[in-house]
C-alpha cells in the first residue's frame, strides 16, 4: 500500500454504471457531499465526454474508459463483451485517474462505486484508498440479490411464495426479471450477484432509499449488512432546498429542449395529464407500443409521451397525426420538472427504480408497467406496499393490451383506487423530504458518512 499525501479537504470519487439512471443519483449524492463540505469528483467514461460534453458546477467531472471510446455500449455489441471490456479498460484507467490527482495535490480520500462495479473497490484498496459501495436500486432488490448471492434462494426458483424477511411474499413475476424468466440477459445477472462478491472490504454501505420507505426490509438487511440509507437522491429543489442551484439532474444522456413539455404543460388543467415514459433503456417493441399507443389514445385524457429516437420507429402509422390535438411525444423530457407539474395526474412508467422513487417523492401515483430487471420487484412495492399505483396485467404472449392499458389509467385518473394513491402519494412525498431534511434519517446517515470520512483526515 502506498504512503498518501493528504489534503486539507475530503475528496470523493464517485464511479457510477455509465448509464442514465446510475449517473443521476450519484451525482445527485456528490452535489449533497459538496454542500456538506467535501470536494467531489464525478468519473464518466470518455465515450459519455467525448459526445455529451457535458458539464457541472459544483462537482468536478473525469474520465475513465470503458473500453469503447468510439461507440459506448452500443459498439460492443452485446452485454457480455461490454463488461469484460468495461472492467478491464476501467480498472486500469481508474488506477490511472487516482495516480493523476495524488500527483497533482487533490488526493482522493474514498472512491464511491456502483455496487454494480465491484472491481472499482479493488483498484481504490490497492491504493490504499476507502471504498463505498453505492446501490443505486432498492434495498428490497438488493436483499434478493443478497441471498441469490449466499444460496439462500435456490434458482430457479422453485418454491413458491418467496418468502425474505421484511418484505411481502414474494410471487415469481414480483422477483426481479433475470430470476422471474430463469436464464434472461446472464451477464447482467452475475453482475448483480457480484454486486455481494467483495462488499465485505468496502468501509461503507449506502443505498439509494430512505428509511421510512423500506424500513422493514433496511431492518432485516442490516443485520447481515450494515448500511446507510442516503434517499432519496432527487435535487435538492423538490425536498429540502438546501443545496444551492440543484433542480435539475444537469446530465443528460439524450437530447432535451426542456421548454417544449412545461409550456404545453402549463395550458392544462390540473391533474389532467398522462405522463408516459419508459426510462432511457427499454425497448418496448412494436406490438406493444401498438397496444400502449391505441389504449393511451383510447382513454382520451391528454398525454405526454416519452419515446426516444431510437424508438421511434415503432408508433403506429397515424398515430402522431390522430392524436396531435391531445398528446405530445417528446424525445426526451426533463423529467422531474413534468412530474411536479400540477397538470400531471398519473405517471404511466416501467418502474426503473430513480422514476419510482421521483413519483413517490412527488406525490404522483402510476400505473406500473415493469419490463425488466429490477422493475418488476419496484412495482410489485409500488402496487401492494406502497400503494400509490396498480400494476398492469400482460396477456399469455406477454403483451399488455389497449383494454388493460385504458383501464388502469382510468382507474389512476378517475377511480376510487385513484383517489387513495394520490392520498398515499401527499405522505410519501412529505416522507421523503422529511428524510432529507436537517436532521432526518438520511440526512444523519449523509452526516454519519461525512464526519466518518473527516476524521480520517484528521
Ligand atoms: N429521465 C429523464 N427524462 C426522460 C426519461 C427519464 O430525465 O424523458 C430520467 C428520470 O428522471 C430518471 C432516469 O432518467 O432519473 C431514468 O432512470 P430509471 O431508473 O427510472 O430508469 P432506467 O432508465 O435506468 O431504466
Amino acid at each position: 500500500m502506498e504512503k498518501r499525501r493528504r489534503s486539507s479537504t475530503v475528496h470523493v470519487l464517485a464511479i457510477p454504471y455509465p448509464s442514465q439512471g446510475h449517473l443521476n443519483p450519484m451525482l445527485q449524492f456528490c452535489k449533497r457531499l459538496v454542500s456538506k463540505g467535501l470536494k467531489a469528483t464525478l468519473v464518466i467514461t470518455t465515450f459519455i465526454n467525448n459526445t455529451m460534453h457535458p458539464k457541472s458546477d459544483s462537482v468536478q467531472l473525469d474520465t475513465i474508459s470503458d473500453g469503447y471510446d468510439e461507440g459506448g455500449f452500443g459498439q460492443a455489441g452485446d452485454v457480455q463483451a461490454y463488461l469484460t471490456r468495461l472492467q478491464a479498460a476501467g480498472s486500469e484507467t481508474l488506477a490511472e485517474l487516482i495516480k493523476r490527482h495524488e500527483s497533482a495535490g487533490h488526493p482522493i480520500d474514498c472512491v464511491i462505486y456502483d455496487a454494480f462495479l465491484p472491481w472499482a473497490l479493488e483498484v481504490a484498496k490497492k491504493h490504499g484508498i476507502a471504498g463505498a459501495a453505492f446501490f443505486t436500486q432498492q434495498c428490497a432488490v438488493n436483499y434478493i440479490y443478497y441471498y441469490a448471492h449466499h444460496g439462500l434462494l435456490t434458482l430457479p426458483v422453485q418454491s413458491l411464495p418467496v418468502s425474505i424477511p421484511g418484505m411481502p411474499l414474494l410471487e415469481l413475476e414480483d422477483m426481479p426479471s433475470f430470476m422471474y424468466v430463469h436464464g434472461s440477459y446472464p451477464a447482467y445477472f452475475e453482475m448483480l450477484l457480484s454486486q455481494f462478491s467483495n462488499v465485505e472490504k468496502a468501509d461503507y454501505i449506502v443505498v439509494n432509499t430512505f428509511y421510512k420507505l423500506e424500513e422493514k426490509v433496511v431492518d432485516a438487511m442490516s443485520k447481515v449488512s450494515p448500511m446507510l440509507t442516503i434517499g432519496p437522491t432527487i435535487p435538492s429543489f423538490y425536498l429540502d432546498n438546501r443545496v444551492q442551484n440543484d433542480k435539475d439532474y444537469g446530465l443528460n444522456l439524450f437530447h432535451l429542449d426542456p421548454s417544449v413539455c412545461l409550456e404545453w404543460l402549463g395550458k392544462k388543467p390540473k391533474r389532467s395529464v398522462v405522463y408516459v415514459s419508459f426510462g432511457s433503456l427499454s425497448n418496448l417493441g412494436k406490438e406493444q407500443t401498438e397496444e400502449l399507443a391505441w389504449g393511451i389514445k383510447e382513454c382520451d385524457f391528454d398525454f405526454v409521451w416519452v419515446v426516444r429516437d431510437s424508438e421511434a420507429g415503432t408508433l403506429p402509422e397515424n398515430f402522431m397525426e390522430e392524436t396531435s390535438n391531445k398528446g405530445l411525444v417528446v424525445g426526451w423530457s426533463s423529467q422531474l420538472e413534468v412530474i411536479a407539474s400540477e397538470a400531471i395526474g398519473c405517471f404511466f412508467s416501467h418502474c426503473g427504480w430513480n422514476s419510482t422513487i421521483e413519483a413517490l417523492s412527488l406525490g404522483v401515483p402510476m400505473v406500473a408497467m415493469p419490463q425488466w430487471t429490477d422493475q418488476t420487484t419496484n412495482a410489485k412495492f409500488v402496487q401492494d406496499v406502497w400503494k400509490v399505483g396498480i400494476r398492469v396485467k400482460m396477456d399469455e404472449k406477454g403483451i399488455v393490451r389497449r383494454k388493460e392499458v385504458e383501464t388502469c389509467i382510468r382507474e389512476v385518473m378517475e377511480g376510487e383506487r385513484g383517489k387513495e394513491m394520490k392520498e398515499n402519494g401527499i405522505k410519501w412525498k412529505a416522507w421523503a423530504k422529511e428524510a432529507v431534511c436537517e436532521g432526518g434519517t438520511s440526512d444523519k446517515d449523509i452526516d454519519e458518512f461525512v464526519s466518518k470520512l473527516t476524521k480520517t483526515l484528521c
